[in-house]
């Protein structure tokens, strides 16, 4: 048993007990011999990322960023390789790179390349070899006119992890790094997960929703198998048809549907999709959401569907987005989907948008890129709004301890995840590599 005492909860100072995972009692409370206690500060609820991806975020600490690398090959010379004998880069930028590419940048050892939004990986020759691209079969290697590999690959994660000897990561750090940020629920979004990586995720103190979980199978608690993850790929939009059976075989396994949609092509196409499946369920949710004209906003909230969207990425790319978009508004909208009566979440896609929600929550309020740029002046939305769609639900006796104790400026003191505290662990500023493993 745990007694919060003299804590702030709404502008009320109250003593708050906590016993078996839940709040218990709220109020003037004597402690019990015994009794762990913990005196002051603010409680709330804690932040729930609903949209991230757990082992990309434990790999990304272990890789090259090449983000913001002005010269590639001098920064894949000095780069560190994984202990699969990978030199292993993310963030990358552009989509421009093939084997060949690659191969004028750094061939002397395996390269792979992750793009920035995470659903492409570049691989130069040796890569392509030690893969055996030549003779494998996954619908994602792109091949040329002839038949030959050309380096890249989509959507193949489990895949390469198989093929590259990299391991499942240990998300024991990541757990520690979101609890540092407060955030005491994660939605893990990668689909086609390999039932094999589940026991990772039972490593994590954060309550673990999994939107790859497969049809047919679920999650071992308390691990939650949530909505069906879909990526609708920008590149490669399926048929209405095949959306239509994807969804139905979702229903009929009992899940809603978690549909990965970027463009206002695939928005269209899965709307319309979801009007031949008969009535939404309550759990279907739009991820990202990142392109949404005006007149599509009171067609979401028709159909009861919960966005979950990522302003995180107008502050880390919006100068970019101001170039592409004829409207800044329908960028990653907020204010006009809360006030059309949408179920809006916040969430930070991590590792390819910022992790810290309060990075995501300035982002929100601010829309402000790194150019000092304004990107949809409508969209903004108050602290307040932003907090209601980022927190976990409120706090009172009888609700889950899933709670965060703050100090006077407003800083995490202690997490509480099912009633338990939290080690934490706030993210180092600098990116670091494993050491050097000869094979
Ligand atoms: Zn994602």
């Amino acid at each position: 048993m745990t007694l919060l005492r003299g804590v702030d909860l709404h502008g009320d100072r109250v003593d708050i007990r906590i016993d078996g995972g839940r709040i218990t009692e709220v109020g003037r409370l004597t402690r019990r011999p015994g009794e762990e206690s913990s005196d002051r500060g603010t409680v709330r609820p804690g932040f729930v990322d609903d949209h991230l991806h757990l082992h990309a975020l434990a790999a990304a600490v272990a890789s090259l960023d090449c983000g913001r690398t002005r010269d590639l090959a001098a920064a894949l010379r000095m780069a560190m390789v994984d202990r699969g004998g990978w030199v292993r880069g993310i963030g990358y930028p552009g989509d421009d790179l093939d084997a060949a590419a690659l191969d004028r940048l750094h061939g002397s050892r395996p390269v792979r390349i992750q793009h920035r939004s995470g659903a492409l990986w570049m691989v130069n020759s040796l890569g392509v070899a030690a893969l055996g691209l030549d003779h494998a079969d996954h619908p994602g290697i792109e091949r040329d006119f002839s038949g030959a590999p050309t380096g890249r690959i989509w959507r193949a994660d489990d895949w390469l992890r198989t093929r590259t000897l990299a391991e499942i990561p240990d998300l024991g750090d990541v757990g520690r790094r979101l609890a540092g940020y407060g955030i005491t629920a994660v939605t893990d979004a990668t689909p086609d997960l390999d039932p094999a990586t589940y026991g990772s995720f039972l490593t994590l103190p954060q309550r673990v929703t999994l939107l790859g979980v497969p049809l047919g199978d679920s999650a071992p608690a308390p691990l939650v198998t949530g909505p069906y993850k879909i990526v609708l790929a920008d590149s490669s939009l399926p048929s209405l048809p095949e959306l239509t059976d994807r969804i139905r075989a979702a229903r009929a396994a009992g899940r809603s549907v978690a549909v990965h949609c970027v463009t206002r092509e695939a928005l269209l196409l899965l709307l319309a999709a979801l009007d031949e499946c008969g009535p939404p369920g309550p759990g279907d949710r739009i991820e990202h959401a990142a392109l949404v004209p005006a007149d599509v906003v009171g067609e979401l909230a028709r159909r009861g569907l919960t966005v979950v969207t990522q302003p995180g990425f107008i502050a880390d790319r919006g100068d970019e987005y101001l170039r592409e978009v004829d409207d800044p508004d329908d960028l990653y909208r907020v204010s006009s989907l809360i006030k059309a009566g949408v179920k809006v979440r916040l969430s930070s896609d991590a590792p390819y948008g910022p992790l810290d929600p309060r990075e995501v929550i300035d982002a929100a309020r601010h829309r402000r890129t790194r150019g000092g740029r304004i990107a949809g002046r409508n969209e903004r939305i108050t602290k307040r709004q932003a907090l209601h769609a980022y927190l976990g639900p409120a706090l009172r006796p009888g609700s889950r301890a899933d709670l965060v104790l703050l100090d006077e400026a407003g800083s995490v003191k202690d997490v509480f995840i099912v009633g338990q505290r939290t080690p934490l662990r706030l993210a180092p500023r600098a990116r670091t590599t494993v050491p050097y493993r000869p094979q």
